[in-house]
């Protein structure tokens, strides 16, 4: 079925010319199969944008055909590392040029507002590539002696081969970057599956993917139904390792259709229900504004997501009472509107999803304090809801909700606290709020997360260099593409960003080299 242009028009601001079919060997190309179609829709009119085409195992088959055949005969084995950083930072370059029409579609199939989109997933998605684009002329091995008269022994990395990768609908741009630039970089090739309530601005990189000049098949993407092209993907003989971001039952998934299919590399990046630990010597206000931030950012739709807070005795009434003061101030709107602070959730089903754990945590006796009551009208709008008196075994504190929706607990000793925030089955972020850095040493070691923001007070800044220090969006959520990410316990395995990741795409080979 169809491989065309269709025309998505933002609503006072541009029409945006974006292609439907599959990005496969750089050309836009119709299903072999019928040709299911993906209906991409705008979570603030509830309405369909634009329908795309949807990849059928087969058509994966061609892709990753594709994906094999560049790696064999350009990107993988006769494309020098320099010229995959040059074409990596030309990729890079025509992002940040189309930062906005990127922006406006992004926001227009998330929810999100374009401004964040732009300023914030899109200026992080070109610096991402820029970074792996620096390591790109940079992979060594290492050269080990064994015995200096007959033999030495070298490694070389490798890339792994075929990549498939399956990303999620929170940061469409960002996790396509966060994935891509990596394997790029240490010459993977790769098929992309972007979510299917997302797929808009996956192809609108395809698009500038082949403008580059990347040789045919090095990216594909496929966008696809999960349980369909996903799963083909995972499952798939020639595809050499799978990277995944979604849920932890998704992941649970992929890694058991990659071990009874070839045994492919498997990287997992999950959920989290990650707690807020608020001692009673913290900024206050920061902290406060740190845990606001934390539940709302992205309305919610964070895998790091602060979404439980434990805040000690002596302070809880007065900090719930700031927190909600903060949270107020945070009002979700139409994305396209650059006053809104958050947009919409993505999806009917995962309105449903949230208010269906609002319901569980009013059900099991937890006291609301801000928000709970559904907005009338359109648009998929969870407004924050904040929950205190809860007791561990409650839903809204054992599991990921993926909205806007904060647990708000209490503790009297830091070994209580630690108790606390570790009483999950996932370890994927915490934020820690002390005066004490002794006592942020020990947390810190204490806590089963794979990232830590640590807050300390500010007492001994000027008033100008915490301000700047706001600006700079020093805060709970905030990562840097040089720094590792990823999870302990159920929320995944391996790292993104950083160094660690062109370990992921990487494969390493020994050589003992007899004189
Ligand atoms: P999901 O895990 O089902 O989807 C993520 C990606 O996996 C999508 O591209 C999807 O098409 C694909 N997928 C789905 N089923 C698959 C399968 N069987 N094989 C291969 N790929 C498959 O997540 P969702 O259904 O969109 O959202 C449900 C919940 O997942 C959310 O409420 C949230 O709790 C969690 N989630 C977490 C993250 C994160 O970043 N940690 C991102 C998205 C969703």
């Amino acid at each position: 079925a169809m491989a065309q242009i269709a025309t998505v028009r933002v609503p006072n601001l541009s029409e945006i010319k974006v292609p439907t079919g599959l990005f496969i060997n750089n050309e836009f190309v119709p299903s072999v199969d019928s040709g299911d179609l993906i209906h991409a829709v705008n979570p603030f009119t509830e309405e369909v944008i634009c329908s795309v085409v949807a990849a059928s195992p087969k058509d994966i088959d061609l892709a990753v055909a594709a994906a094999r055949n560049a790696f064999q005969t350009t990107w993988g084995k006769n494309v020098t590392g320099f010229e995959r950083s040059r074409l990596i930072n030309k990729l890079a370059d025509l992002i940040e040029q189309n930062a906005q029409e990127l922006a406006e579609l992004e926001a227009l199939n998330n929810g999100k507002p374009i401004r964040i989109a732009r300023d914030f997933d899109i200026g992080d998605s070109v610096q991402c590539l820029r970074y792996y684009a620096g390591w790109a002329d940079k992979i060594a091995g290492q050269s080990l002696e064994i015995d200096n008269k007959t033999k030495f022994a070298f490694t070389k990395h490798e890339p792994i081969g075929v990549c498939g990768q399956i990303i999620p609908w929170n940061y469409p741009i960002n996790m396509w970057s966060w994935k891509v630039a990596p394997a790029l970089a240490v010459g993977c090739t790769i098929v992309m599956k972007p979510s299917e309530l997302t797929p808009l601005t996956a192809l609108k990189l395809s698009e500038l993917v082949k403008e580059a000049g990347f040789p045919p098949g090095v990216v594909n993407t496929v966008p696809s139904f999960g349980p369909v092209g996903g799963a083909a993907l995972a499952a798939h003989p020639d595809v050499d390792k799978v990277a995944f971001t979604g849920s932890t039952i998704t992941g649970r998934k992929i890694m058991e259709a990659a071990a009874k299919s070839n045994l492919k590399k498997v990287s997992l990046e999950l959920g989290g229900k990650s707690p807020h630990l608020i001692f009673e010597s913290c900024d206050m206000d920061q902290a406060a504004n740190w845990a606001a931030l934390g539940i709302c950012y992205n309305s919610g739709q964070d895998c790091t997501a602060g979404s439980r807070v434990y805040v000690q005795d002596s302070i809880h009434d007065k900090f719930v009472e700031v927190l909600v003061s903060k949270v107020k101030e945070l009002v979700f709107g139409n994305g396209l509107d650059n006053k809104s602070a958050g947009g919409p959730v993505v999806s009917k089903n995962q309105y449903d999803r949230v208010w269906g754990y609002i319901e569980a945590g009013k059900q099991e006796g937890a006291k609301v304090v801000l928000g709970g009551t559904k907005r009338p009208g359109k648009g998929f709008f969870v407004d924050p809801t904040i929950f205190t008196d809860i007791r561990s075994n409650m839903k809204i504190v054992q599991e990921e909700i993926f909205g806007p929706v904060l647990a708000v607990g209490r503790f009297k000793t830091e070994e209580e606290a630690i108790k606390l925030a570790n009483d999950t089955s996932y370890g994927l972020g915490a934020g820690l709020h002390s005066n004490d850095a002794n006592q942020c040493m020990r947390v810190t070691s204490a806590l089963d997360a794979g990232t830590v923001w640590v807050s300390r007070n500010y007492f001994h800044m000027t008033p100008k260099i915490q301000h700047q220090r706001i600006l700079q969006i020093n805060q709970y959520n905030s990562l840097s593409n040089n720094v590792p990410f990823g999870g302990k316990k159920q929320s995944g395995i391996g790292r993104e960003l950083g160094s660690y990741a062109l370990e992921e795409y990487t494969s390493v080979k020994a050589v003992h080299w007899n004189f």
